[in-house]
């Protein structure tokens, strides 16, 4: 990457204006990955300065999802740091001392102008069929700025811009993007395309990393910097995330959702940081399943796509069941037991589950569907059940009672999956059907049309019980 010799810092920088969704998480991930790359610093910074479209509780609301995914910020709002502070509604001096440096070298001005003079001339360009410019109509003697005004930006330079992008190359865009546009609103506040720029200087950012709808307002922010003569930073364009069906960027309504619902529908943080990585991104060797310590070792600037990726659940789904697969035994068994009732909270029956869940919400939908009952109650079935296809109930008694006394001459300590698979297979090989035992055994364990196979069951249930329930499936058939 460029600027090794450098110290590399980048900044999250979400608007508090609602929850977060997987393309803002996105950006925070490649933002947390190329910083702790480096060994650079990560920073998180509140742009609050849209007073209008501020939600309650966002900030709070930010903060837990970046906990609860563990992007660690290195400086931020909660914990401060050497550029504190972090909100850009306490940064106003700041602005206030750039704003005057761009006043003294003439390239601001007060706008004199009340809404309705704005709308005239509005009409007037219209009629002409010209575009409205605000740079057509700056007034020669504005007054002085008191604050009451916008601070408009003047474009001094009306040119093409050029400049490099580390994702998409050279890019251009003509002198028709430039406008003077406002510094410093009226409420006192400083617009975006302003106050980052600001704070991206006193920060010391080096690496820029947004979506592609800035694109079109990087000639308006490298007029500032020049006028400013301050240095830019690199700029990183990231791909859009589409929606599942490719076609268009993903909003809202197409599901893009609160990252805290992904947590509540118990997915892992390190499974959504692999799968979102995953969007827009892709390690040299194709590796598809990493921890957050593997992407940060694997991530590359120059590895992201300039084409969108598109989101799908089925994707993170699976990547989540790889992370489950991945857990060390304890792990597993906190974050399962946090969705089992007391009564089913046994290790044994965690490969059960782990077996047919790709997230851990899925338990609820097992537990739901009586899936688990089996494990503390008896099943309650009717004697068909037990008859496999064209086997006759005599039969199938005949071959239960047969396991019944292979499997009580085995000791309690042998009672595994394994030798229990070893004895029944025997015992089933002799038959027409394997499914003329095995069906039966596997319904009177677990009295459901579809469950996992009889020698886990068993193993699960435990010699004792396996028994227990052989004898009622052996009683029913005597009836
Ligand atoms: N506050 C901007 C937003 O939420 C951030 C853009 C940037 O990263 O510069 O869209």
């Amino acid at each position: 990457m460029e600027n090794i010799d450098k110290k590399v810092i980048t900044r999250f920088a979400p608007s508090p204006t609602g929850f977060m969704h997987i393309g803002n998480v996105r950006t925070a991930i490649y933002d947390w990955a190329c910083a702790k790359k480096n060994n650079g610093t990560f920073i998180l910074r509140i742009e609050d300065t849209d007073k209008a479209r501020e939600v309650e509780g966002s900030i709070e609301h930010i903060i837990k999802s970046l906990k609860w995914l563990g992007l660690n910020w290195n400086e931020g709002p909660d914990i401060g740091g050497p550029n504190a502070p972090y909100k850009q509604s306490e940064r106003l001096e700041s602005y206030l001392k750039y704003a005057k440096i761009l006043i003294d070298k003439g390239f601001a001005y007060a706008d004199p102008y009340t809404e309705e003079e704005v709308e005239i001339m509005r009409k007037k360009a219209e009629e002409e069929k010209r575009p409205f410019l605000y740079r057509d109509h700056r007034p020669e003697n504005p007054p002085i700025w008191d604050g009451t005004k916008p601070l408009r930006f003047k474009v001094k330079d009306i040119k093409s811009y050029e400049w490099d992008d580390l994702v998409r190359g050279h890019l251009k865009a003509g002198h028709e993007a430039l406008d003077d546009f406002i510094l410093i609103k009226s409420d006192g506040y400083p617009t975006y395309n302003f106050a980052h720029i600001i704070d991206d200087l006193e920060m010391g950012v080096t690496h820029i990393l947004r979506g592609d709808e800035f694109i079109a307002s990087t000639p308006k922010f490298l007029s500032v910097y020049d006028a400013l003569e301050i240095k830019r930073p690199e700029f990183v364009i990231l791909p859009p995330i589409m929606g599942t069906d490719g076609r268009k960027k993903m909003g809202k309504r197409d599901g893009a959702k609160d990252v805290l619902e992904y947590q509540k529908e118990g997915y892992l943080p390190e499974a959504m940081i692999n799968y979102l990585a995953l969007i827009g991104w892709s390690p040299v060797d194709e590796k598809e399943i990493f921890s957050p310590k593997e992407l940060i070792e694997l991530f590359d600037i120059n590895n992201i796509h300039i084409s969108g990726g598109k989101y799908n659940d089925e994707k993170l789904d699976w990547v989540n069941k790889e992370h489950i697969k991945r857990l060390p035994s304890d792990v597993l068994e906190k974050y399962v037991f946090e969705w089992l009732p007391v009564e089913l909270q046994n290790k044994k029956i965690i490969p059960l589950i782990v077996e047919r869940i790709s997230k851990f919400g899925d338990i609820k939908i097992m537990l739901e569907g009586g899936e688990l009952d089996f494990f503390y109650k008896d099943p309650i079935y009717t004697k068909d059940k037990l008859i496999y296809k064209t086997t006759t109930p005599k039969q199938t008694l005949k071959n239960l009672e047969e396991a019944k006394g292979a499997l009580v001459m085995t000791e309690e300590s042998e009672f595994t999956k394994e030798n229990i698979k070893a004895i029944l297979m025997e015992l089933s090989d002799k038959l027409e059907n394997r499914g003329q035992l095995l069906h039966p055994m596997r319904f009177a364990f677990s009295g459901l049309d579809k469950s996992p196979d009889p020698f886990i069951l068993s193993e699960i249930l435990g010699k004792s019980e396996t028994i227990h329930r052989l004898d009622n499936a052996i009683s029913l058939l005597n009836e």
